[in-house]
């Protein structure tokens, strides 16, 4: 089974246009946003676009599986707020919605931020309370919980993390995780070398378990190890090195998951494609 490598591109036009920008650099999997990433609101998606999203699908030859979704980076849902909270559930289940319609199954987000007013495991139950609810509202999406660097109050910086929210999940077959390369070097998982690479993976398998995993993105580290700051470089140009995406590419438990780039320099994702697809043992 290949990995399904690419960028997370742009749906600007409408997200039928994401299957085409996905092709034109090679790619093999690709992430992209529903809506505008940075508003609330959204037009429910035009039949039209629908339909015009799945017939590229096919004409570019994308699978389903290979597509992981992004959330809006509003919301929230560990909240510490209830009606901020129902306002981020609400509009998480939309995203869920969204992602069906388009016969799309993936939907990687944030867990959340305590922002200072509860404990981090009492956020931690509040999420996977809010997922309890996405989950039970919506059918075939499965809710994918990427990694985080640890930056501000946000939660997801430790496996112990995602685990103690999936472990509250109802419907454990609609939960993954997303490791995110930048975001675990950031938080203090080294991945530089064969040694760190095999502790951090082994610390993942025990903790959270690669049964759950669903999505891999690929970013390099504009910041130093543990920094704790989110920030994305193109592979191999930054603290993280070539070296650390080499044994991910030829990691076979990364397998038939979308491995998503979220590198800032649009212009080489070509190339870093081509890279990564050589890297994984693409012909
Ligand atoms: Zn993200
Ligand atoms: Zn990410």
């Amino acid at each position: 089974m290949k990995k399904y490598i690419g960028p997370h591109v742009s749906a600007a036009g409408g997200v039928h246009n994401a299957p085409v920008n996905a092709r034109a650099v090679g790619a093999s999997g690709f992430a992209l946003f529903t809506k505008n990433q940075k508003r609330w609101d959204a037009k429910p998606l035009e039949p039209t676009v629908i339909d015009a999203f799945g017939k590229n699908m096919e004409l570019h030859g994308y699978d389903p599986r290979a597509v992981l979704v992004h959330d809006s980076y509003l919301i929230n849902i560990g909240h510490p707020d209830k009606e901020n909270r129902e306002r981020s559930v609400n509009a998480l289940i939309d995203e869920a919605q969204r992602c069906a319609a388009l016969g799309l199954t993936l939907l990687n987000i944030h867990p959340g931020s305590h922002l200072k007013a509860i404990n981090v495991d009492e956020c931690l139950a509040v999420i996977a309370e809010s997922i309890n609810i996405v989950l039970d509202k919506t059918n075939g999406v499965t809710i994918v919980l990427e990694t985080t660097a640890g930056q501000g109050s946000n939660v997801g910086f430790r496996f112990e993390h995602l685990a103690a929210v999936i472990d509250k999940i109802d419907d454990k077959a609609r939960v993954g995780a997303c490791i995110d390369t930048c975001h675990i070097f950031a938080a203090g998982y080294d991945i530089r070398d064969e040694k760190s690479y095999g502790e951090t993976m082994g610390e993942f398998e025990r903790v959270v378990g690669f049964k759950y995993l669903r999505g891999l993105h690929l970013n390099d580290s504009k910041n130093v190890f543990g920094s704790a700051v989110d920030r994305h470089e193109s592979i191999g140009k930054g603290s993280l090195g070539k070296e650390a995406f080499r044994l991910l590419m030829e990691d076979a438990r990364f397998d038939g998951i979308p491995c998503i780039l979220e590198t800032p320099n649009e212009e080489i994702w070509a190339d870093e494609v081509e890279m990564l697809k050589k890297m994984a043992g693409y012909q």
